[in-house]
C-alpha cells in the first residue's frame, strides 16, 4: 500500500514505533525553533539538563511576541536569549526582526525535514513541504539535546483542492472554510494534507496561510506536496538548492477525504470570538469598524500585506477607523518599502508597526472598549486582544482593507463595485526576497559564549514524584474551550515573568477567577475540572508549569488539547478526562480524593480511577497515557525524568 506524504516523512524520521493511527511514535527531529516567551524556559530547562551543544540540524530562537521592551525584565530575556543561543549554537533572531514562523519560512524551512517549535502555528512551514509540529517548551529542550520527539500517530486527512479561487476570495478564505466546516476540534489527532489540482494553483505564502492556521482546527500539523511554485519560492528566497521533490504516493490511503472546490469560495470573516464562528462577509456587512489591522504569523508577509496596500493606493483610510499594518517579518516591511508600498499605505493614513506578534497577544494596538476589530490573524479568543470585551473579527487583508476604506464591514466585491475602480489585487510574490540579513546572527557570529541573567530570571522548577495520595478540594470549575490564555495570560504586564515561575504564578487562571491562585496557595494543593477542549490554544507550558507550582496534582476535564495535554505529563499533572455527567455533578470546593495508590495504578498502567467526591459519591476518571507517559507522571515531570537518565548513561 502506498504511503501518504506524511507518513513518507515520519517513516524516514522515526525512531520509534509504528505508524498505528493512535499510537505512540518517536521521531528524529532536524530543526528546532522557540521564540521569546517560551524561549527562556526551553533555555533554563536545557541548562537544568546540563547540555552542552545544540544537537539538531538546525536551532533558531526568535524574539517577536513581547518586543516592546517596557522595562527591563523583557530586554534582560532578549540579551538571555542571545546569550543562550551563542552558548549553546543556535541562530539567533534581534526583536523586530520578525515572527519566528515567518522568518524560519524566509531562512530555514526546508521540503522534507522535520521541525519542532515552542509554539503552536509552527506547523506554518508544511506549506513548504515541511513536517512541523507544535510543543512544550520541555520537550524542546529534549529534542535540541538530541532526544526523540514522541506524539501520537495522527490519522492523515487528505483535502483535496478543486478549481482556481475566483477574483477577491483568498487562502485565508479556504482556512476559514475548513473551520466552518470542522469546527476548532476538527483537526484534533489529524494531520491535514493538501493534494488535487486546486492546491497546484496556489503559491508557497497562500500555502502556509492555510498551514498556518491548521492549528485553528487542533491539528497536529498541516501539509502540502512539493512542486514548481515551492522551488520558485526556494529560488526567490536564494535557496533552491534546498528543493526536494516530494508528493504522496499515487495509491496512498487517507483516514478521510474532504474536497474543497476553490471557485466556489467566497470572503468569509470568523465573528467574535471563535475562529470557527466562520460566515460570508455579506451576512455581517455594515457592522461600523474602528479598527483594522494587516499582519500576522497567518497573514503579514509581502504577498498579504501588497494586496491592502494596492487597495488603499491613492485612497483615504475612513476617518472613523483606524488602519495598523504589523509586518510578519523585516524582510517583508523592507522590500514594502523599497517598492515604494510603505510610502503609499503611509499617504492613505496607514499607521505602521515594527514586525511583532504584538496586538495578536494584546501587546499594543488594544481596540477601544466596545468596538470592532477586523484581524488578518489566526485567533480571536475572547479578552486575546488584551481588552475582555473584544470583538474580534479574523477576515483576509483583502476584506481588512475594504473595512478600512468604508468604515464597516463590506465584501470587496461590493465596495469594488461602490467605488467603480477598485480591482481584485491578486496574490504577486516579489522578483527576490531580498531584505537584509542582518537581524539574523548565525552561531558562528555569536556574541556571547556564556549565559547572561538578569534579576528577574529564574530557574527551571523540577517536579516532585508522583505519590500514592491524590486528596484535595476542586480549587476551580471551568467551562468548555478554556484557552492556555484563560490559564496564563499572554499581556505584558503578565507575560514579563515567564523567567519568573514564582511571580508568575500568582497570575495563574486569573481570567477565569481572579482569587484561584491565592486560593492554591493557601491549600497547597487541589484538582481543576474543566469541560471540553482543556488547554486550546498555544503550546504556552507556563500554563502547566504554573499549576504544577501551584500544587495542581490532576485536572479533570472531558476533553484536552493535544499539546496542552503532553504539557499536564511533562510538569507531573495528572490529566483525568470524564463524562459530561460527571462534569456536570461536579461542584467548586468539592473534595476529592483518588481512591487507589496512584503511583502504583500509574505505573502498573491502569486506566480507570475512582475518584471519590465529599464521601458521598464515585465516578469513573480514565487516563490515557502511553508508557512513556507514565514514567514522565511517576517521575514528577519530564525534566526530573531525563535528568535521571542522562545520569544513568
Ligand atoms: Fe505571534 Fe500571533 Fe502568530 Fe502566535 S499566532 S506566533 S502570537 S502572530
Amino acid at each position: 500500500m502506498g504511503q501518504t506524504l506524511t507518513e513518507k516523512i515520519l517513516d524516514d524520521h522515526l525512531v520509534e514505533g509504528e505508524l498505528v493511527p493512535g499510537e505512540e511514535i518517536g521521531i528524529e527531529i532536524d530543526q528546532v525553533l522557540t521564540q521569546d516567551t517560551t524561549g527562556t524556559m526551553v533555555w533554563l530547562q536545557f541548562e537544568a539538563l546540563e547540555l552542552d551543544e545544540v544537537q539538531t540540524e538546525l536551532a533558531a530562537q526568535y524574539c517577536d511576541h513581547q518586543t516592546y521592551q517596557f522595562d527591563f525584565k523583557n530586554t534582560d530575556d532578549h540579551r538571555f536569549l542571545r546569550s543562550a543561543a551563542g552558548t549553546y549554537g543556535a541562530h539567533f533572531s534581534r526583536p523586530g526582526n520578525g515572527i519566528c514562523h515567518n522568518v524560519h519560512k524566509e531562512n530555514f524551512a526546508a521540503p522534507g525535514k522535520t521541525l519542532l517549535g515552542s509554539d503552536s502555528h509552527t506547523p506554518t512551514p508544511g506549506g513548504l513541504g515541511q513536517l512541523a509540529i507544535g510543543a512544550g517548551g520541555l520537550d524542546i529542550s529534549v529534542a535540541m539535546g538530541g532526544g526523540a520527539y514522541y506524539v501520537e500517530m495522527p490519522e492523515v486527512v487528505n483535502i483535496r483542492l478543486e478549481g482556481e479561487l475566483p477574483e477577491w476570495a483568498t487562502a485565508k478564505d479556504v482556512i476559514l472554510e475548513m473551520l466552518r466546516r470542522l469546527s476548532v476540534k476538527g483537526g484534533v489527532g489529524k494531520v491535514f494534507e493538501y493534494t488535487g489540482p486546486g492546491a497546484e494553483t496556489l503559491t508557497v505564502p497562500e500555502r502556509t496561510t492555510i498551514t498556518n492556521m491548521g492549528t485553528e482546527l487542533g491539528a497536529t500539523s498541516s501539509i502540502f506536496g512539493t512542486d514548481e511554485k515551492t522551488r520558485d519560492y526556494l529560488a526567490r528566497q536564494g535557496r533552491e538548492d534546498e528543493y526536494v521533490e516530494l508528493a504522496p504516493d499515487e495509491d496512498a490511503e487517507y483516514a478521510d477525504e474532504i474536497t474543497i472546490d476553490l471557485s466556489d469560495l467566497e470572503p468569509l470573516i470568523a465573528k467574535p470570538s471563535m475562529p470557527d464562528n466562520v460566515v460570508p462577509v455579506r451576512e455581517v456587512a455594515g457592522e461600523s469598524v474602528e479598527q483594522v489591522i494587516v499582519g500576522s504569523c497567518t497573514n503579514g508577509g509581502y504577498e498579504d500585506i501588497l494586496p491592502a496596500a494596492k487597495m488603499v493606493k491613492g485612497r483615504e483610510i475612513n476617518k472613523k477607523t483606524e488602519m495598523i499594518v504589523a509586518p510578519g517579518s523585516k524582510q517583508a516591511s523592507e522590500i514594502l518599502a523599497r517598492q515604494g508600498w510603505t510610502a503609499e499605505m503611509m499617504a492613505a493614513g496607514v499607521n505602521f508597526s515594527e514586525a511583532t506578534c504584538g496586538a495578536c497577544i494584546g501587546i499594543g494596538h488594544v481596540p477601544a472598549s466596545d468596538s470592532v476589530s477586523l484581524r488578518t490573524f489566526n485567533r480571536n479568543f475572547e479578552g486575546r486582544s488584551g481588552i475582555e470585551d473584544d470583538n474580534v473579527y479574523l477576515c483576509s487583508p483583502e476584506v481588512a482593507a475594504a473595512a478600512a476604506i468604508k468604515g464597516e464591514i463590506i465584501d470587496p466585491r461590493d465596495l469594488a463595485d461602490e467605488l467603480g475602480d477598485l480591482e481584485a489585487p491578486g496574490i504577486e510574490l516579489p522578483d527576490a526576497y531580498d531584505g537584509s540579513k542582518a537581524d539574523l546572527i548565525t552561531p558562528e557570529e555569536a556574541v556571547d559564549d556564556e549565559l547572561v541573567k538578569g534579576p528577574n530570571i529564574g530557574n527551571a522548577p523540577i517536579g516532585e514524584p508522583l505519590g500514592a495520595d491524590i486528596a484535595g478540594e476542586v480549587l476551580l470549575k471551568m467551562e468548555d474551550n478554556i484557552t492556555t490564555d484563560h490559564i496564563i495570560p499572554a499581556t505584558s504586564d503578565i507575560l514579563k515573568y515567564r523567567s519568573n515561575i514564582e511571580k508568575l504564578s500568582e497570575f495563574t487562571l486569573s481570567r477565569v477567577d481572579e482569587t484561584f491562585a491565592q486560593r492554591a496557595m493557601d491549600s497547597g494543593t487541589g484538582v481543576l475540572v474543566a469541560g471540553e477542549n482543556y488547554g486550546q490554544g498555544s503550546s504556552r507550558e507556563h500554563a502547566a508549569m504554573c499549576p504544577q507550582y501551584l500544587g495542581i496534582e490532576a485536572v479533570l476535564a472531558q476533553s484536552f488539547a493535544r499539546i496542552h495535554k503532553a504539557n499536564l505529563f511533562n510538569f507531573g499533572i495528572l490529566p483525568l478526562a470524564i463524562d459530561e455527567e460527571t462534569y456536570a455533578k461536579f461542584e467548586q470546593g468539592d473534595d476529592v480524593e483518588v481512591v487507589t495508590d496512584v503511583a502504583e495504578a500509574v505505573e502498573a498502567g491502569e486506566t480507570e480511577f475512582t475518584v471519590r467526591v465529599n464521601d458521598d459519591w464515585e465516578a469513573t476518571a480514565t487516563l490515557d497515557a502511553s508508557e512513556r507517559e507514565r514514567r514522565i507522571l511517576k517521575a514528577g515531570g519530564k525534566l526530573r525524568l531525563t535528568k535521571e537518565q542522562y545520569e544513568q548513561e
